[in-house]
């Protein structure tokens, strides 16, 4: 089974429950969890994994030989990400980090002065955890997506990072994957062919919005969809409680604000709390 753990906004949870899920799970399944969060992957902080690099993301770069250049021009226009820096008369420049490897420019040059190169954009890396504070056996490991600093291609290293993931699963009796936050293409590309999408979601104002939005997006994936909500003691609960109706998505957990929760949050220690181990109960049962 693949399900998603997402949620419209930052800071809702998400990434704490995902692991503590996966820590549930993994002491009677064997899971693999996914940190799809590629611009700020955090569960291997908040697991204490080991950090083994498994492979470099490439993205095609276009390769530049002057004495073949014509300065026409034309490399630049056809350039959407404005990754080609062309004054008249002069010699094209190609800021690499903004370049998302279309290959458009390779394909409009004239003269063959571009051809294709390689650059690395982000690596893939797995962890086991390591944690001295869990009691258990736990059959979990950890796979994640990192970007190289200052490349925006996101989605293709989230590709990267669910493909790695793909051809392992075979190992594996669960799959969890760890979006990030918003609606964004790094988010549809996490979630393709999830059987089952959790909702992180906070009750406030902005919390229901964000939901409101990520359930728009997995209905139109016509993803199976069911709503967390944490902190689900403080704010008002009732907003979450209308969205989920209005949808027709049951919200299946609610995970206090608890200081055990936060204390163990912020000192990387892995959250273990009834909720999450009646939830994973639940998911074992239907998978
Ligand atoms: S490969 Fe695409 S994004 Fe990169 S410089 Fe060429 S046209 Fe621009
Ligand atoms: S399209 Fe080719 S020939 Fe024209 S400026 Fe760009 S690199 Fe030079």
């Amino acid at each position: 089974m693949k399900i998603a753990i997402t949620g419209g906004k930052g800071g809702t949870g998400k990434s704490t429950i995902a692991t503590a899920l996966a820590l549930e799970l993994s002491t009677d399944n064997k899971v693999l969890l996914v940190d799809a969060d590629v611009e700020c992957p955090d569960d291997h902080i908040i697991l204490s994994t080991t950090r083994e690099k498994v492979g470099d993301v490439h993205a095609i770069l276009p390769s530049f030989d002057q004495e073949k250049c014509l300065k026409c021009g034309r490399c630049s226009e056809v350039c959407k990400e404005n990754a080609v820096v062309f004054i008249k008369d002069k010699y094209p420049f190609i800021v690499s980090k903004q370049c998302n490897g279309c290959g458009a420019c390779i394909l409009t040059c004239p003269s063959g002065a571009l051809t294709e190169g390689q650059q690395v954009i982000g690596a893939i890396y797995q962890g086991k955890c390591q944690q001295p504070y869990l009691k258990q056996e736990h059959d979990l490991l950890l796979l994640w997506g990192e970007m190289e600093v200052g490349c925006e291609n996101t989605s293709m290293v989230v590709n990267a990072t669910r493909e790695y993931a793909e051809n392992r699963t075979s190992d594996y009796d669960c799959m969890l994957i760890d979006t990030a936050a918003g609606t964004h293409c790094n988010v549809i590309s996490a979630m393709v062919d999830v059987d089952l999408a959790l909702a992180v979601a906070e009750p406030t104002p902005l919390g229901r919005h964000d939901l409101e939005l990520i359930l728009q997006l997995l209905k139109i994936m016509k993803v199976s969809t069911k709503i967390i909500v944490n902190r689900s003691d403080i704010g008002e609960l009732k907003l979450i409680e209308e969205v989920s109706q209005e949808n027709d998505v049951p919200i299946i957990q609610k995970v206090p604000y608890e200081r055990d929760i936060l204390k163990k949050h912020s000192r990387g220690q892995p959250v273990i709390h009834k909720n999450i181990e009646e939830l994973a109960y639940v998911l074992s049962e239907k998978s």
